[in-house]
This record gives C-alpha cells, structure tokens and sequence, in this order.
C-alpha cells in the first residue's frame, strides 16, 4: 500500500466500524465504515480491530544476540555477576550490531511498535562504538520507526572513571536522555551521581531515564533524591524511573506522598512487570496521577534469554502480575503499552487522530481485551500510512 491509501472497515475498540483515510503519511479522517473518499488504494480490513502503534518503552537493542545460536545464560547470582558476565558475553560475540539490534528491531515493528525507546551502554571499554551503531540503524529504519535513545553507564558512572565523559559526548551525537544506575547499590554516591546525569541533561536539554533496581528505604530514598532534583532543574515531564522495585514493597500508605510528588512533577514510571520481585503498586499510583508505561527491558541477551519484542505480550504481562481482569484493568494494561508510553517518551502526535502519522495495527481480534488475551502473531502493521509488516514478517528488510 503506497502512503495515500484508505483502510476500511476497520473496528475500533469503542466497537464501532470505520474507514481511516491516510495521506502523505498522516491520518487524514476517520470516517464511518464505507463513507471514505480520496485518492489511493483501498483496503479492506474486513471487521479488523485496529489499534494505535505499540510504543516499547525500555529496550536494551545494542546488547541483545537475537538471531545468533541460542546461548545458555552463564551469568552469577547478583547484579554484579550480571554486569561482569555480559560483559564477557560482548567481547565474545563477532556479530555486528547492525545485525543483532537489526533483527530484534524488525521484529519489534513486526509485532507492531513504532515507537521504541533503547538504552545504548557506554562504558571506558566499549567507548562510543555502541552509541554510533545504533544512530546509523535509527537512520537505517527513520521511515518506519520513531527511535529515541538514553545512554547508560551499564558498568557504573562513578566507578568508571572516563564515563561521564563519554555520555557527554553521547549526547552532542545526538542522543535524547541521560541514563543513571542504581546510584547507590552501583556507585556508592547516589548524590554525585545524580548531580552529575541531571547537569548533562539541564546543559544538553535532554530527558533523563534512570535504572532503580536498589530496595526498601535506599530505593524510597533515592526515588525522593530523583524528584528534588527534577524540581531544582526543572525538568518536569522528561524524567523516567525505570523498574523501582522498591515502591512495591511498602504498603500503599507508606508511598502515597511520594505518588503524589511524582505526579505533580511528571515523573513516569516504567515496568518490566517482572514475575519474580516487587512492583510498583500501578493501580494505586495511577489512581494518584502517575504516569506508568512498560517496556520489554532485556531481550535474548546475556540477561535472559526471554522475551520477543511483542507489547501486547508484555501488557498481557502486566495484567497478569496484577492478576487483572475486568475490561478496565485490561484497558489500562494497554495503555502501558501506548498512550502511557508515549507520555513517558515526550512522543508528539501520538495516537489515533486526524494529523498524526498515520501509525497504527490491524488484527484479527473481537475486542482489546480479546487482542492482549490471544497477541494473534497474524497482524498488520501501518507506518506512515503503508503496510511495512504483515503476518509476523517486516516486509522491507534492511539486514545485510
Ligand atoms: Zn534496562
């Protein structure tokens, strides 16, 4: 399908039938079924439900082996046995990024997110070499996928001298936020840590997007240290906490000032909705106003080998940890996986809407709830208007 095209008879998911118009790229009108006029090509998608593109907030694409051999997971029991044995895992591995963060990106617009923020590593090892092979493939694939980027100290910021640096020269390249780690369960100085991520993001008018995997108090702690400096520096609505566990594991009581303070200052949060450790309280949180988006995290990699890219799967995840299933809780699952997402991520001209781009996917489902129960694999995928995947495939394969 070219850019100009006309999909009709498509469900949405308030259950009513109608025809999307898209023109140069963008959602043109969105009329009742069989009322679209306009030039193109027409489709019909037969009752199909559609839905807004995915929106994957959390990737770690440069680190992942997707497409090579499957590798038993070799890592220790702790965070830093993790760290240390990833690092192994890279040196070993001689097949380039382009190749690996390729095929896991495909993958991921082929289950349908069009939107995708990933973490690059940056360390005194590794240099810039990841942060310049993933802005050539955002380059490779900017027709397709909106693509944003933190750079994250993976091995520590701190303790690797020379680090700071680095991510300084990250972000001239053109990368959008600034990463943390753990800031004290990694580097000892959680205050000099922040101070040092939120003054590159104030000087280079970046987001800042921080791994908290620290717990109990430490973890509260750190959470309030995070919100007084995006109050001082005035970066409300660009700050991202990625996983914080620690909110979990207090009663909701014990949390709910801190809630408030996140909201007021627009601090989303992001889960993974792991299985095997606490999460934040999203119901709870939401309630008070807390922006809660999810993302896959790790993928085939020296973390885990789990995972595969779909943002339905991981909103299904979501409800599952929370034992959801009312309508409305299935909604608000998705809504992790979408509009949430493109808060946290600062997108502008998300969503179904006349003007946006015209980003979205068409499956063989009754209803949303239907869609992240079943993630049907045969979908259809709209970038900017034209059909790039279909049946679990990109059809437009930039991989060499
Ligand atoms: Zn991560």
């Amino acid at each position: 399908m070219p850019a100009t095209a006309i999909y009709r008879n498509l469900r949405t998911t308030d259950n009513k039938l109608v025809d999307i118009a898209c023109a140069d790229g963008k959602l043109k009108a969105i009329s009742p079924a069989g009322t679209a006029t306009g030039d193109g090509q027409a489709m019909d998608c037969k009752s199909q439900l559609v839905l807004p593109a995915l929106v994957e907030s959390h990737l770690h694409l440069d680190k992942t082996l997707w497409g090579m051999p499957w590798r038993p997971n070799s890592a220790g029991a702790t965070l830093k046995d993790y760290i240390a044995n990833e690092r192994k895992v890279l040196r070993e591995v001689n097949v380039p990024i382009a190749r690996r963060a390729g095929s896991l990106l495909e993958q991921c617009i082929a289950r349908g997110s069009l939107h995708i923020r990933s973490h690059i590593d940056i360390d005194p090892e590794i240099g810039l070499r990841h942060v310049e092979a993933m802005l050539q493939l955002r380059e490779a694939y900017r027709d397709v996928v909106e693509m944003q980027f933190v750079v994250f100290p993976q091995t520590g910021l701190l303790i690797q001298p020379g680090t700071a640096e680095l991510m300084e020269e990250a972000l001239k390249m053109g990368v959008e936020a600034v990463g943390g780690l753990d800031p004290a369960g990694i580097d000892n100085d959680p205050i000099r840590h922040l101070q040092i991520v939120f003054d590159l993001a104030v000087k280079y008018g970046k987001g800042v997007d921080i791994h908290l995997h620290d717990r109990g108090e430490l973890g509260l702690w750190q959470i309030e240290r995070i919100a007084d400096f995006t109050a001082a520096t005035g970066l409300k609505d660009k700050v991202v906490i990625s996983h914080a566990y620690c909110l979990g594991m207090f009663p909701t009581s014990r949390i709910e000032a801190l809630g408030r303070r996140l909201a007021d200052l627009g601090i989303s949060l992001m889960t993974s909705a792991p299985a095997d450790t606490s999460v934040p309280p999203v119901d709870f949180l939401k309630a008070l106003g807390v922006n809660i988006c999810c993302g896959s995290d790790g993928i085939r990699d020296a973390w885990t080998p789990l995972g595969n890219g779909d943002m339905l799967e991981r909103a299904m995840l979501l409800a599952f940890r929370f034992e959801w299933a009312k309508d409305a809780e299935l909604v608000s699952a998705f809504d992790s996986a979408t509009y949430a997402g493109a808060r946290a991520l600062g997108l502008s001209g998300y969503g179904l809407e006349p003007g946006n781009a015209a980003n979205f996917v068409i499956l063989p489902a009754e209803t949303l709830g239907d869609a992240l129960a079943r993630r049907p694999a045969e979908r259809r995928v709209v970038s900017h208007g034209r059909v790039v995947a279909e049946g679990g495939s990109f059809l437009d394969t930039r991989l060499t």
